[in-house]
């Protein structure tokens, strides 16, 4: 059973007003537990738009996103909100961590927010730090980290609550490409580990080669690179 699936996914922004624009029209995708899928399109293709609704931020004007077996176009609101802090991990360009917070702090909130324990999610912080080769960092404001070291805690992050989809929008795009390529090579050794679906947007065809599969976003459609 697919962990994430997309059938006939629309998007018009703008509809029935000026500037209506017709960014996906008629996504298909599956992606298995363990898979990792590779999206590449060129800047204003609909990447940002198709995580969004994938990651259920956003609403498709029509198809479906099956997560883990469930429809969640029949969940309500709250049900939603629970499954996609429950089910995906998000990886931004940018870390979008906590400034005020340390590294395991920044990985101990979103559990606690889920109705983990302290304690339990500390150790989980630990684990996942130290799976990233970050353990010595723990106590660090992001400010006191490099930016590979910020995006894999970002990556812990996303991975704190134990989530089946792992969703990054060019999780290595603000880093020179030998820090780039060691993040990626974590994020896939953990994704692999943990036996995450993954669908990452990069604009590095290198990295993207790296993944198990490797789809366009062209013209609103998916086809395979
Ligand atoms: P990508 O991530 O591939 O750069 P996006 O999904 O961010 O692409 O955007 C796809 C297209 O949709 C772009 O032309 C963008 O300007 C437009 N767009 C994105 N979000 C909105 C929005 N909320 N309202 C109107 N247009 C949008
Ligand atoms: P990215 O592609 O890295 O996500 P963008 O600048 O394309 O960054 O988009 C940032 C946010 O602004 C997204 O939530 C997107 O939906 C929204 N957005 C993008 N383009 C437009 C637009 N033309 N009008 C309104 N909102 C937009």
């Amino acid at each position: 059973e697919p962990m994430l699936e997309l059938t006939g996914i629309t998007r018009v922004y703008n509809k029935g007003r000026p500037g209506e624009v017709s960014v996906l029209r008629g996504v298909d995708l599956r992606v298995a537990p363990g898979e990792l899928v590779a999206l590449v399109a060129p800047s204003g293709a609909g990447k940002s738009t198709l995580l969004h609704i994938a990651g259920l931020l956003d609403r498709p004007d029509a198809g479906r996103v099956c997560i883990d077996g469930r429809d969640t176009g029949a969940l309500r609101d709250g049900a939603r909100t629970r499954m996609r802090r429950e089910q995906v991990g998000f990886v931004y360009q940018f870390h979008h961590l906590l400034p005020e917070f340390s590294a395991l702090e920044n990985i101990v909130l979103p559990q606690l927010a889920n109705g983990v324990g302290q304690a339990e999610a500390a150790r989980r912080a630990e684990d996942l730090l130290g799976r990233v080769g970050l353990s010595a960092r723990a106590g660090h404001r992001p400010a006191a980290l490099s930016g590979g070291e910020q995006q894999r805690v970002a990556f812990c992050r996303a991975l704190a609550n134990g989530p089946g989809l792992l969703l990054a929008d060019e999780p290595t795009g603000n880093l020179d490409p030998d820090t780039a390529e060691t993040v990626f090579d974590v994020m896939v050794a953990m994704a692999r580990d943990t036996g995450l679906a993954g669908l990452v947007a990069t604009h590095n065809p290198d990295l993207a080669a790296r993944m198990d599969r490797v789809l366009r976003l062209e013209a609103g459609q998916l086809v395979a690179a």
